[in-house]
């Protein structure tokens, strides 16, 4: 079985995140990038699925600029087998994302995409499904658990209330949400090994999918600032203020 796991870079989660000065968006240069969190839990779930016999591949596909190849790189020093890079000038919007990656899947004859539920960037979470409605297969989001047994694979999703188990037939699309594992470290000599690991470039006109995008972003601001405290002097002065004051918002 053969696994794709498509992977993103975004700003890393634990960097404060400053505006660019015209309000176009978040800024992005000289800031710490990693993989998306929930794409490091698909990949490791690839690989745990890989270490159990159930898959025979992993391959890591990312779609964006030229630096994307350093997460990739990230990827495979985790344990993935090889890396396909679809350069592009800026992050495509998520429906050329999942044109690209059907046309990917389709040529790779895979069996099974584990994506990340969302990136945490734009927090779009509609790669995965779009891609399962594209190539017509079976879709599974936010996955806490996923059990594979020939060609049927069960996955446990956290919903409101309690968990729900699907079950679906391969081909399919899962999208893996932070529960479902605890993504490795990689080791040194893995980064030393991932340098030479394959690492397939191409140019996403290879796709011909209309990249330009759909949406035109109006204006990012910043939240706004919390107001501060108030100290009170004694338990009557706060009863005073909860009852008076205080306000459920
Ligand atoms: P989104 O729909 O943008 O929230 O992304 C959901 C998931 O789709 C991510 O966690 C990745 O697994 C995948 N994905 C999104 N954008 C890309 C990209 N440019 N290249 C590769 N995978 C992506």
């Amino acid at each position: 079985m053969k696994i794709l796991v498509p992977v993103k870079r975004v700003v890393d989660h634990a960097v404060r995140i400053t505006l660019r000065p015209d309000g176009s968006g978040v800024e992005t240069d000289n800031v710490k990038m990693s993989l998306n969190p929930f794409d490091e839990n698909a990949i490791e779930e690839a690989l745990k699925l890989r270490e159990a016999g159930v898959a025979d591949e992993v391959v890591l596909v990312s779609i964006g600029p030229a630096r994307c190849e350093e997460n990739l790189r990230s990827g495979l020093a985790m344990g993935a087998d090889r890396a396909i890079l679809v350069e592009t000038e800026t992050f495509p919007e998520p429906l050329a994302v999942a044109k690209i990656l059907a046309a990917i899947f389709r040529e790779e004859k895979a069996d099974l995409v584990l994506a990340g539920k969302q990136a945490i960037d734009d927090d779009c979470n509609q790669t995965g499904q779009m891609l399962a409605a594209l190539l017509d297969v079976g879709q599974a989001t936010n996955a806490s658990r996923i059990d594979i047994s020939g060609q049927t694979a069960t996955v446990t999703r956290e919903v409101d209330g309690g968990l729900q188990t699907l079950s679906l037939q391969l081909p399919a699309v899962v999208t893996c949400d932070l529960r479902l594992n605890t993504p490795r470290y990689a080791s040194l000599p893995n980064i030393m090994k991932a340098k030479k690991k394959p690492l397939q470039k191409r140019p996403a006109s290879d796709f011909d999918v209309d990249l330009s995008p759909r949406l035109r972003v109006l204006e990012v601001a910043p939240p706004p600032q919390r107001e501060g405290g108030v100290m009170v002097n004694s338990v009557a002065e706060l009863v005073d203020k909860l009852r008076n004051e205080a306000k459920i918002i």
